[in-house]
């Protein structure tokens, strides 16, 4: 099996209540990358400028990560802002600089075109669009997105969502999307718009899986140190997708299992800046908390 992930590159800005860090590693593709390597070896695609320091590049690869996707442009890198309020699940985006984005043509190399699973992370839906294309047969394609492409690009991303098989998104995308205020029914209306299965993130409160016959809720890993949420979502997703790729099966008990690690590893993510947590955990630790989330919902 094979996964190839689409996203940004990127760096962050990020204010919490108690700390400001400016131009830290970050992107959708980072986190989801990282958290997959945990159980495949992910094929990535995306675009740096000239200020992207290769020590990360290095560290991806040294962690089994495919980075012959990745192009190299001239100018800046892109720069995401944003920043939290007391409650972790509220962020305001401050900033966002596309740089070297604004002219990407993403090209899927030969051997990443035959991927099994494709995830389009969160970039431009018109970029989504045309790696989707490119995809020559896989058996699987999800995709995520932010509030910015739901404002700005609302028709390419409905045209996106057609065209995949899972879509992520957190509790606040679904209802925008679909223009409905209740959870379920706005689920429901995402389910008939061309994805088979909903992936909805709720932050601290879990995520909860809608298919059109099944549904799955899954607990986020109880954390008492919550230091920067940013990436929770696309390592939710990284990991998601990694463990299916590992284990070639997608029936409705691996997608349980699934998100069972999806948010094992956004704990991680999430008990540091960047990806200082996600970029060194051990097997030992990512099964203790799966085991963790197991007994606390068994009864
Ligand atoms: P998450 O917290 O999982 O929703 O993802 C946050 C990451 O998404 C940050 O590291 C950002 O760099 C990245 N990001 C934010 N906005 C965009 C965007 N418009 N396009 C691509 N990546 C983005």
């Amino acid at each position: 099996m094979s996964l190839v992930i689409v996203g940004s590159l990127a760096f962050d800005t990020i204010e919490t209540p108690t700390e400001r860090r400016e131009r830290i590693i970050g992107g959708s593709c980072s986190f989801a990358a990282l958290a997959a390597s945990y159980f495949t070896s992910p094929q990535i695609v995306a675009v740096v400028g000239e200020d992207f320091p290769q020590d990360f590049i290095s560290l991806l690869n040294s962690r089994g990560v495919d980075t012959r996707g990745v192009t190299h442009e001239k100018g800046r890198t892109f720069h995401w802002e944003g920043r939290y309020g007391d409650d972790p699940n509220q962020r305001t985006t401050i900033r966002t600089e596309l740089n070297v984005f604004q002219d990407f043509k993403p090209l899927l190399l030969p051997d990443y075109a035959a991927a099994d699973i494709v995830f389009l992370g969160n970039i431009d839906p018109d970029l989504q669009g045309e790696i989707r294309r490119q995809a020559q047969k896989p058996r699987l394609v999800a995709m995520d997105t932010i509030n910015l492409w739901i404002n700005t690009k609302p028709e390419a991303l409905v045209r996106v969502l057609k065209e995949v098989d899972i879509f992520f998104a957190n509790d606040e995308e679904v209802k925008m999307i679909a223009g409905e205020l209740n959870l379920i029914k706005a689920g429901n209306t995402l389910l008939s718009m061309g994805p088979s299965l909903v992936v909805i993130k709720k932050g601290e409160h879990g995520a909860l899986l809608m298919g059109k016959d099944f549904m799955f809720g899954v607990m986020a890993y109880p954390c008492e140190s919550v230091i920067d949420p940013t990436g929770a979502g696309d390592s939710f997703a990284g990991a998601f997708l990694g463990y299916l790729d590992q284990i070639g099966s997608f029936r409705p008990e691996d997608f349980r299992k699934a998100a069972v690690y999806g948010s094992v590893l956004a704990s991680f993510t999430i008990e540091d800046f960047s990806v200082e947590r996600l970029k060194g955990i051990s097997d030992q630790e990512i099964e203790d908390r799966f085991q963790a989330l197991k007994n606390l919902v068994s009864f």
